[in-house]
């Protein structure tokens, strides 16, 4: 063989070497990496290491149709050391525990309305803040009238599991008197209303304010004032002045947002395959919805400095499909546009500007 050849044949020798060592170790490094995230996140509160503001944990952005990236509307609050939900979709709990989300200091839930898709991952929610905290009162749910029935159902439901639990690991872990709900319903006048104020304590304003959504009815959107910050979340409605006037020059407006071209697509395929009742539910869901357009609208008439999208409709699966979602939409919010996807963390320290967003999910 000519030298070059033997430099050829040593070099394979030395790369199959390589292969079957790195074949070997790879389950020992793959493990190495497992117990270092054990450690760095087990037991670990993370949101310690943020910085003092309001930060909105986005557990879920999606809608209740079936989305691989986007569980069910779901917002963790994070204000100071004040820890709130708004909204409590399906898959969302779990969402928050990946998020590093400080379950154990939730102190009480907000939902918006009570259609199925913003609060079926309640019963779950109750369940992992009573056994993150070791709560010794069951947790607040603020909310529409009828929340009192939602979550005393849930409760029901959920008896036989809290027992297992209390037997299992004791009433020092699982307090009896913590396990799961009380619904508080948030009663407002009838009519045009203005933002009510639902707490207030020291740096921190929680305000509600009626949103249309009919038949559902009442709707609620809320705003949430920390300090110098401040974020609007509109929950699901058409677009509103009432909304635009309680957002008034929020840091980050949160809207909802149904893409009629997009839905008119899923209806007419449903229509082509022989699914009429499909097909009717996706024409019947245009009118209580806004269009993307309808957000930026309100976004801009609020004077919002950024506006989130979430609750998107139809699913999208790639962010290269957001262009087709928002249309004109940047023609008429002229501030940034984001189209969240689950796993998004909005942070907006205090005594700045600045609005940070990272992906949290790990
Ligand atoms: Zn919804
Ligand atoms: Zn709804």
């Amino acid at each position: 063989m000519t030298p070059l050849k033997w430099i050829l044949v040593g070099l394979l020798a030395v790369a199959a070497v390589a292969f079957a060592v790195f074949q070997v170790t790879r389950p020992l490094i793959v493990q190495r990496a497992f117990e270092r995230a054990v450690a760095e996140n087990v037991g670990v509160d993370r949101s310690l290491a943020l910085p003092d503001g309001l930060h909105v944990y986005m557990c879920g952005t999606g809608s209740p149709m079936a989305d691989a990236d986007r569980a069910g509307p779901c917002m963790g609050i994070l204000a100071g050391e004040r820890v709130f939900m708004v909204d409590i979709g399906s898959g969302g709990a779990r969402k928050l525990g990946r998020m590093g989300f400080p379950m154990d200091r939730l102190e009480r839930v907000f939902l918006t309305h009570l259609h199925s898709d913003h609060m079926d991952g309640l019963g779950e929610l109750m369940l992992q803040a009573w056994v993150a905290g070791a709560r010794t009162e069951p947790l607040p749910i603020s909310g529409p009238p009828g929340v009192e029935e939602v979550v005393n159902g849930l409760n029901a439901a959920y008896r036989i599991d809290s027992g297992y639990r209390i037997a299992h690991h004791g009433p020092e872990v699982v307090p009896p008197s913590g396990y799961g709900g009380t619904g508080e319903p948030i009663i407002l006048p009838i009519g045009p209303t203005p933002a009510q104020v639902v707490l207030e304590d020291g740096d921190l304003t929680i305000s509600v304010f009626p949103v249309p959504h009919a038949p559902v009815e009442p709707a609620y959107g809320y705003r949430i004032d920390y300090k110098d910050r401040s974020v609007s979340i509109s929950g699901d409605l058409i677009y509103s002045p009432a909304l635009v006037a309680a957002s008034a020059n929020v840091d980050v407006l949160f809207h909802e947002a149904l893409q009629p071209e997009m839905t008119n697509l899923m209806r007419d395929a449903a229509l082509a395959n022989g699914r009429p009742g499909v097909a009717k539910i996706l024409e019947d869901i245009l009118d209580y919805h806004a269009t993307p357009g309808e957000a930026a609208r309100a976004a801009s008439e609020a004077g919002a400095g950024k506006l989130i999208y979430y609750h998107t409709i139809p699913p999208i699966p790639t962010p290269a499909l957001n262009p087709m979602f928002l249309g004109d939409a940047a023609d008429v919010f002229a501030g940034p546009i984001t189209v969240s996807r689950d796993g998004l963390l909005v942070s907006l320290p205090a005594g700045s500007d600045e609005v940070e967003m990272s992906m949290a999910i790990r």
